[in-house]
């Protein structure tokens, strides 16, 4: 099962999922596991979605 990384939008943290294809193509929220907020967006890690969301 592949790993995501997702990026919670209200404390910056990231937090690791392992979905299943089927699962992933619900588009379900996934949960930040350090605040509980479903405000996440799918991280990729590379330089545009870290401008966008900075983690310092
Ligand atoms: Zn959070």
């Amino acid at each position: 099962m592949p790993a995501y990384e997702y990026i919670c939008k209200d404390c910056k943290k990231i937090t690791e999922v392992r979905l299943s294809f089927e699962e992933k193509e619900k588009g379900l929220n996934v949960k930040c596991e350090h605040c509980g907020s479903e405000n996440t967006s799918q991280f990729f890690g590379n330089m545009m979605v870290a401008a966008n969301f900075p983690l310092h």
